[in-house]
């Protein structure tokens, strides 16, 4: 059995007797003045001052002395200071004991350096994430959803115009400020993403600011924790403003000559043709037809099966139409399920005969591929030079034959006579 001494000498941390009364160090293991890169000569018979960047002066040694005997042991985390000049990071445990009636001091440093690190780099780490979440980004929330409350970040409120103190904690504080328009849709997202139907909650949408205007936001959030049972009871998320986009995007929009849904050209673009063609056909005395297509019951399919299915099958009739007309012929989305045909070089006849097919066409369509029951049109159409009209007149009497086929029982083409 090896001596005391020679098994302390082997532990890792440093360990040092030290006596209370001159506050000198007795004895000290290997890792106690290795540690502090000194020679051991060096260190033994020193005031265990000299190794202390936070204690000065012998009655300081003599308060902290007090404090160890009345608590031992006794716990301090603070510095060494290394030969080289350096500091140490230590936690020292002494513990106070008696030994033939002496009293003595048993000290264990264990070097904290690493540790100390670490918990700096978590903590500028945890300010970097906090300023990412609350200063940097736009805006973000998190939803206790069992009971409603709601914590809008800082910037949040900012983006909306609102002091750090207002804004009721709430979700129907966010729910009531959606744009009424936006509302349900936004809120079905939501929800279809709460009951697990959608993967993420994304959703771009209108929100009031503190002075009634409306901002256009993009909102994304995830559920992040749920109960035992599997429901959902925390969700988090990041709003972002995006009113310049939006704007920029419907000035582009406003710009562009085709339409984003069917890539149709629109109907700016429509009328600034048709009167081109109207023109070009009353100098070369050719004769023209302008054809008015409204879907029949096409809400039917909003309210069955939604708003993508609607766009879905306004996609589908767009080619549809397409590859049943002529190259020369000209077809435009007018707007919602209106279109409008200019047929250049076109007698009535040749007009019927291209309307016979068009129907025909949406007979046959496989309307089975997108899942809807077959859809039919309504058309009014109007011809130059039967009318003897400009493009106005035309139109007009085009929409207004196309109205009598809707009053006659839809799914049918109905020619504008000479009033
Ligand atoms: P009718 O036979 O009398 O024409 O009936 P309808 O249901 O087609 O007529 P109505 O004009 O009442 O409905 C047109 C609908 O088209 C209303 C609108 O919600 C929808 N709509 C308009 N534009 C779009 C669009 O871009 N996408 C979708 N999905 N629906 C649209
Ligand atoms: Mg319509
Ligand atoms: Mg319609």
């Amino acid at each position: 059995m090896p001596q005391l001494d020679v098994l302390f000498e082997y532990v890792a941390d440093g360990v040092y007797l030290i006596d209370p009364e001159t506050s000198n160090i007795v004895w000290c293991n290997k890792a106690a003045h290795q540690d502090l890169g000194f020679e051991r000569h060096e260190v033994l018979n020193h005031s265990v001052l000299s190794l202390q960047k936070d204690v000065v002066g012998m009655p300081q040694w003599q308060e902290i002395a007090e404090v160890i005997r009345n608590h031992s042991p006794y716990t301090f985390v603070g510095r060494h200071v290394h030969k080289s000049g350096g500091e140490i990071s230590v936690e020292v445990v002494t513990t106070h004991f008696e030994f033939n009636d002496d009293d003595f001091f048993l000290s264990v440093a264990r070097n904290v350096n690493k540790r100390v690190a670490l918990e700096q780099e978590i903590i500028s780490h945890h300010q970097s994430i906090w300023f990412a979440l609350n200063e940097a980004s736009d805006g973000i929330w998190e939803w206790e959803i069992s009971n409603g409350k709601v914590f809008f970040s800082p910037q949040l409120k900012t983006m909306l115009g609102y002091g750090p103190d207002e804004m009721d904690p709430h979700i129907t504080t966010w729910s009531e400020n959606v744009h009424p328009d936006d509302r349900a849709h936004v809120i079905k997202i939501l929800n279809e993403h709460i009951h697990g139907l959608r993967a993420k909650y994304d959703a771009e949408y209108r929100l009031k600011n503190r002075n009634g205007h409306y901002v256009w936001v993009h909102d994304r959030g995830k559920v992040y924790r749920r109960d035992d049972q599997g429901n959902p009871t925390h969700a988090v998320g990041m709003v972002q403003n995006i009113t310049d986009q939006k704007f920029m995007q419907f000035q582009l929009e406003a710009l562009a000559a085709n339409d984003v849904l069917t890539n149709l050209p629109n109907r700016r673009e429509g009328e600034k043709q048709a009167r081109l063609q109207v023109a070009l056909s009353k100098r070369n005395e050719q004769p023209l037809c302008l054809a008015i297509i409204d879907l029949d019951h096409f809400k039917s399919i909003n309210d069955l099966f939604g708003h993508q299915k609607g766009d879905d099958v306004l996609v589908f009739v767009s080619d549809l139409f397409q590859k049943t007309l002529r190259s020369t012929d000209l077809i435009y989305r007018w707007g919602g399920e209106e279109f409008v045909i200019i047929f250049p070089n076109t007698t009535i006849e040749q007009a019927r005969q291209i309307s016979a097919k068009l129907h025909e066409s949406f007979q046959g369509a496989q309307w089975e591929n997108i899942g809807v029951t077959p859809m039919t049109f309504s058309m009014g159409i109007s011809c130059f030079p039967c009318l003897e009209a400009d493009f106005d007149v035309l139109i007009k009497n085009a929409d207004t034959a196309a109205y009598l086929a809707k009053e006659q029982g839809r799914n049918q083409s109905v020619f504008a006579e000479k009033s």
